[in-house]
């Protein structure tokens, strides 16, 4: 099925229940009332000459728009770009061009950024542009660009004007003839990778990737109309729109967004007022809502489920999770953008053992298989990278072929670059990944273990491990940590704390205190950035 034969169904069968809220503009709306939007939305786009297949960015935090656009692209076939809301000139000139997007859809400002500031400097011709017209030098693909908000600027279209030209276009039929024309396997959103480990890659994903991903993802959770899911993870990442928004629309849950982007205080609250009954997030923010110096005035007991995932999850944060914020039935996910995302989830009913040791068993319809170097599959129990098969792997890398043949390999299957151990029930453990395995003197250091043992040291809020290249051992062990509030601490005393407790080898050689650690926007420590930065002290 497509997106938005689903979206469709939904609209007609929950109709007047809640759809979405958005605290910080305090819009609510029924499905009903999203439905029709949407359809206004698209038609609006229809009359601006956008076709099926044709690449439209959107560049802007958790917005109403968003989510708009997100289901009228998928109403009429364009092919939707999600644009990090963090990126700045260079990489939103690259993602722009890298795809050829025709459209770009925009917030006008967020926090202290000027996106149309930005969107001039990179293409000053717009100023002397009609809107819908750009000829632009740097970016030879884009036609129109979208602001949203109130004031008109020179070259582009206002977001409300364009919904209120297709308001008075709407031409149900026609919308229905162009849904029912497209396909199941038809590209329908690029998604750049979080850049975890270097330059972000475009996914190209079908309708059947991520609605039939966000359907099993909150079928997992046992979601269901009654729910309201509160989403404070970015749209413009997978966890947001595919788990999120296309998970909810599958069972008529209601989505709730806490505000543009994360913060601890708007998202306790957001809970506590709107008595939301499941939460994502990724480890970070769990722990930026644990740790809130106020965390204990919110009423978060009508939290039931959810999903942390993302990034390893620390054992004791997990622990926290279930016991202090109520969620008895917090799941554990694991996946890849490129994979639509969800591939291991672990159930609702699974103990919290297994939840907290393991990311759970493999979705429906997706095979898996952990080979060695050479590709050759390892028995049960043994550690090597994880490859996974099925309707979720994507279409591709756009515009890659290289990168996409080195990562989908013979017969469909899709390389992780994970390493992973499943165990004889079917359960997996996710042990890194293979870029940043150490190997220290020849032994095979895993830093998610040292991370494991150091989060045991009270002082510590935040701990990241990595390796740098050393001339007499190959690579040699760091550490850097961020400690709790109103603590101290030295390389000596953390040295020390390793002392006897876990193997010579692993004790980092260097340990720094940080008072942040370099993330993505999704909340994913920068391991890349940190080894760079070591190795430039070190020098
Ligand atoms: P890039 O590919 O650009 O370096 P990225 O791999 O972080 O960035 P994503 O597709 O957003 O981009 O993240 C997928 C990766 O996140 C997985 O390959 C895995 O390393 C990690 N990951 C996801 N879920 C989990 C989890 N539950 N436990 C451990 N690691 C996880
Ligand atoms: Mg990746």
């Amino acid at each position: 099925s497509t997106i938005a034969a689903e979206f469709s169904k939904t609209v007609s069968t929950y109709g007047p229940h809640e759809a979405a809220y958005f605290a910080e503009t305090g819009t609510r709306l029924t499905y009903a009332e999203l439905g029709r939007l949407v359809d206004e939305l698209a038609a609006g786009l229809l009359t601006l000459g956008l076709k099926k297949g044709d690449r439209i960015g959107i560049w802007s935090p958790n917005r109403l728009e968003w989510v708009l656009i997100q289901f009228a692209t998928a109403r009429i076939g364009l092919i939707l770009v999600n644009i990090n809301p963090a990126y700045r000139l260079s990489e939103l000139e690259y993602a722009l061009n890298k795809v050829g997007c025709k459209a770009l859809v925009t917030a006008a400002t967020f926090k202290s950024s000027d996106y149309l500031e930005m969107i001039r400097t990179l293409a000053p011709e717009i100023d002397n542009c009609s809107a819908g017209d750009l000829k632009s030098a740097t970016l030879p693909d884009l036609k129109i660009v979208i602001r949203m908000g109130e004031e008109q600027s020179a070259g582009m279209l206002n977001f409300d004007d364009v919904v209120a030209r297709g308001s008075a276009a709407v031409d149900i039929p026609v919308l229905d003839d162009i849904t029912n024309s497209l396909s199941a396997d038809d590209a329908i959103n690029i998604q750049f990778t979080s850049g975890t480990t270097g330059s972000p890659k475009g996914a190209t994903l079908t309708h059947k990737n991520i609605i039939n991903n966000g359907n099993f993802v909150t079928s997992a959770l046992a979601l269901t109309d009654k729910d309201k899911l509160c989403i404070p993870v970015p749209l413009y990442h997978c966890f947001g729109m595919v788990m999120g928004t296309l998970g909810c629309i599958t069972k008529g849950a209601t989505m709730v967004f806490p505000g543009e982007a994360f913060e601890p205080a708007s998202t306790l609250k957001t809970i506590a007022t709107e008595q939301c009954t499941a939460l994502y997030g990724v480890p970070t923010m769990f722990v930026g809502m644990l740790q809130h110096p106020e965390f204990s005035a919110f009423d978060l007991s009508s939290l039931r489920t959810g999903i942390m995932a993302g990034a390893p999850c620390p054992i004791e944060v997990m622990k926290q999770v279930i016991a202090d914020m109520h969620m008895t039935e917090v799941t554990i996910a694991y996946g890849m953008t490129e994979t639509s995302p969800v591939s291991f989830q672990s159930s609702t009913t699974d103990s919290v053992e297994r939840r907290v040791t393991t990311v759970g068993r493999i979705h429906p319809h997706v095979e898996v298989r952990i080979v060695d170097e050479d590709g050759n599959i390892l028995p049960v129990g043994e550690q090597g990278e994880l490859w996974t098969r099925g309707y979720s792997v994507m279409q591709g890398y756009w515009g890659d072929a290289e990168r996409t043949a080195e990562s989908i390999v013979e017969d469909g299957w899709m390389r992780t670059g994970d390493l992973a151990v499943l165990d004889r029930d079917g359960y997996c453990n996710i042990v890194g990944r293979v870029k940043d395995m150490i190997i220290r003197g020849g032994e095979n250091v895993y830093p998610r273990e040292i991370e494991e043992f150091l989060y045991r040291n009270p002082k510590i809020q935040e701990v990241q491990v990595f390796g740098i290249p050393s001339k007499k051992l190959g690579e040699e062990v760091c550490t850097w940590i961020v400690l709790q509030p109103g603590e101290d601490c030295n390389e000596e005393e953390i040295k020390a704390f390793c002392q006897g407790q876990i193997a010579h080898y692993k004790i980092p050689a260097h340990v720094r205190f940080k008072s942040e650690l370099p993330m993505t926007v999704t909340g994913k420590p920068q391991k890349f950035v940190m080894r760079d930065a070591m190795i430039e002290e070190l020098k």
